[in-house]
């Protein structure tokens, strides 16, 4: 183009800061020529075949934008009132897209034949919905309607705002929207929360809300500047604040936490179930029955959400791809991702370098997503869930297949966890079998740190790598690692100390066994843990089996922080039974708000192990002289200085700049401020995730980092 050089900087300005909600610019190539009169018109090219099948096609879901939103509410549009109102800028993308390329009768839309009216506007360049592929009205379009829970039709004809006023009165309602169903219920009325908690066997596991609208999520939650961003984002993930001391929403909504997930109205479905209604929010938790993924499906919505609901709203468009919710979370300024999914899936992560090779990595087992790594991009799928079951595994192939259908790419190596007896380390293999390609086991805390270099682009780290469970490089169960990692692979530099694991797994489920392996040996331990017989299943023949186990010393160990922070969450009387994943150090935080570090325990570090004995000890000790709040904060201090003081140690004596935090446990916002504050006045400059989860969520796409490392 043509122009005074003000101008000219003034449209490529635009170009960047005014682009519609979905354009990514991944780069901007500009250069400037002498010549005068050179170009008489200005044109978009079309896109060549090469960036169609660079994957960079297919966007997130995306929320409805502010115009469909007026639009859906003005009497005088031809949408008003239509619940799949979309455009250019909004609707479902990647959860409606069966396959490539990205035209209507490859989508869930390929049913709904488009009106004169809807037809007219897709064919017109000046209109929103120029070759919008979703574009729809009530004439032509999906249509929604109510049914009991036994799938008997309801005639009504406001369907929407008639389940908004079931569920005020306390009824339970599973709402089709894009990408799976939710399970709906009033949110200041306990009983229906209650009755859904059984029905879900879920006791204790917090569900998210949707609100109404900002402010309201601003009358029960502490809401800062950059939540405030996130909830109105066109992403409009969960996310999770702050409950303010006067929150007035049911405690039975996150039992026991201080904090609460919540997400703004992200369709036309959700503004219209507000309308009619007093409620301030509603519970929208995903509908997946216990251990499977998310419910997307008419037929088995009413076969396995029959008996936990007692309507559905249901429409009769299909869901080409299921994605859950996505949730996040704000230390300070910064986002972390808890689950990388809707609004997010599959927008490629960008790496600096093109990889050596085209990369498949399936994850760990919890928390699962799967990961195409092809030349400079990482497609990173939505959330998957815990791949222990049939169903889940069934969801994880479907997700990958479709990863590299959308990349046109060829696997060459498939990357898993070193775990030999995970469902994803045996998927590998079968797809290794089926492909006739390699397999490349990758250890675990590896995987988390190499994650973070991945995105963060950071060729060296001295890597933290704090979670529940991961299968060492010795076999072991390690959890508290400090890493060395490098362009060659990783050494292990130091851990917690190695504790023992009473009864495997059970310790897990109920962590007084763990606190009772830790303190084992004490001259107290036995008397006090035949007094808290009561919080195990078998009562004292299990309390009597536990220490005869501990007597033995032949059983599991563990260098996992994860369990620590259970321990002490269990003898400060926090948590006494596991019911879903991190519940203990969860509740221990929240009950760590407010308090101070009342006990200033100087770091145990002997031949780069920490000794964690010597805190629990010293909780156990102190548990009935002073406020929870402050051992809760005093313990998790000890261990952010101590995984501190020994990665700082290690970085100076290997010369590596960057320190880096990963693994579930950098969820734990207490913990990874007190890590930075160390890090960063020690001159480390420190690195956590921007872009992919510290959780196991993150583990796909480390696999393929570490892989492609030894692929050259
Ligand atoms: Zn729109
Ligand atoms: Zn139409
Ligand atoms: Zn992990």
């Amino acid at each position: 183009m043509e122009g005074k050089k003000a101008d000219i900087n003034s449209f490529l300005k635009d170009l960047k800061e005014k682009s519609p909600p979905l354009a990514r610019i991944y780069e901007m190539t500009t250069y400037y020529t002498e010549d005068e009169n050179k170009f008489d018109k200005f044109t978009i090219l079309e896109s060549s075949e090469a960036t169609e099948f660079s994957g960079s096609v297919i966007p997130p879901d995306i929320s409805i934008c502010n115009e469909c939103v007026t639009e859906l509410k003005d009497q005088q549009n031809k949408r008003y009132d239509y619940f799949f109102i979309t455009c250019t800028n909004c609707g479902p993308r990647y959860t409606a897209i069966e396959r490539l390329p990205y035209d209507r009768p490859n989508t869930t839309m390929q049913e709904f034949p488009m009106c004169d009216f809807c037809a007219t506007e897709f064919g017109d360049p000046s209109n929103r919905r120029f070759h919008a592929q979703t574009v729809a009205c009530d004439s032509c379009g999906p249509r929604i309607y109510l049914t009991t829970n036994d799938g008997k039709s309801i005639e009504h004809k406001d369907p929407i705002r008639e389940t908004g006023r079931l569920l005020e009165e306390g009824h339970i309602v599973a709402v089709k929207g894009n990408g799976g169903f939710h399970v709906a219920t009033a949110t200041t009325n306990p009983k229906p929360i209650i009755r859904l908690r059984k029905a879900k066997h879920r006791t204790q596991k917090p569900f998210a809300v949707m609100a109404r609208d900002i402010d309201t999520v601003k009358s029960f939650a502490e809401v800062g500047h950059a939540e405030a961003e996130l909830l109105a984002s066109y992403i409009k993930p969960i996310i999770l604040l702050k409950k303010k001391d006067d929150c007035y929403l049911s405690e039975s909504i996150s039992p026991g936490l201080h904090n609460i997930g919540v997400m703004l109205p992200y369709t036309g479905t959700h503004h219209i179930l507000f309308d009619d209604v007093h409620e301030p929010a509603f519970v929208m938790t995903s509908a997946n029955p216990p251990n499977e993924p998310i419910v997307a499906e008419n037929k088995l919505a009413r076969k396995r959400l029959g008996s936990v609901v007692d309507f559905f709203l249901f429409h009769n468009r299909a869901i080409a791809h299921r994605c859950d919710d996505s949730v996040v979370r704000v230390h300070g300024l910064r986002k972390s991702l808890i689950r990388r999914s809707r609004g997010y899936a599959p927008e490629p992560i960008r790496l600096k370098h093109t990889a050596n090779s085209c990369i498949l990595g399936v994850g760990a087992e919890p928390n699962a997503t799967s990961c195409v790594l092809f030349q400079d991009k990482a497609f990173v799928s939505q959330h998957i869930g815990d791949v222990d079951n049939p169903e889940t595994i069934r969801f994880m192939k479907e997700a990958t297949y479709h990863l590299t259908e959308l990349t046109n790419s060829q696997v060459e190596f498939i990357a898993c966890d070193l775990h030999p007896k995970f469902n994803t380390t045996r998927l590998a293999h079968d797809l290794a079998n089926e492909l006739k390609r390699p397999v490349s086991p990758v250890q675990h805390h590896y995987a988390h740190i190499a994650s973070l270099m991945g995105e963060r682009n950071i060729n060296e780290m001295v890597g933290i790598a704090c979670d529940g469970f991961g299968y060492g490089s010795d076999g072991k169960a390690w959890g508290g690692e400090v890493l060395s990692c490098h362009q060659e692979g990783f050494q292990r530099l130091g851990h917690l100390r190695e504790q023992p694991m009473p009864g495997g797994d059970l310790a897990t489920l109920y962590p007084l066994r763990m606190a009772a392996g830790i303190l084992h040996g004490g001259t107290d331990v036995e008397e006090w843990l035949s007094s808290e017989s009561k919080r195990f299943p078998h009562g004292k023949a299990e309390t009597r089996l536990i220490i005869k186990q501990l007597k033995k010393e032949t059983g599991l160990k563990t260098t996992s922080c994860g369990r620590v922070l259970d321990a002490i969450s269990a003898i400060l009387g926090i948590c006494y039974e596991r019911t879903y994943e991190g519940e203990s150090a969860m509740k221990l935080e929240s009950a760590a708000m407010g308090g101070k570090d009342v006990l200033n325990i100087t770091p145990e570090i002997r031949a780069n192990t920490i000794d964690t004995t010597f805190l629990v000890r010293e909780i156990f000790d102190q548990r009935n002289k002073r406020p929870v709040k402050d051992l809760a904060f005093s313990a998790e201090s000890y261990l952010a200085n101590s995984l501190a003081q020994l990665a700082i140690g290690n970085a100076e004596r290997l010369d590596v700049k960057t320190i880096g935090f990963s693994g579930g446990v950098a969820y734990n916002e207490h913990i990874t401020q007190t890590i930075r504050k160390n890090i960063e006045m020690n001159g480390f400059r420190f690195a956590v995730h921007k872009l992919i989860p510290p959780g196991d969520g993150g583990i796909a796409f480390g696999q393929t980092i570490a892989t492609n490392l030894i692929t050259k």
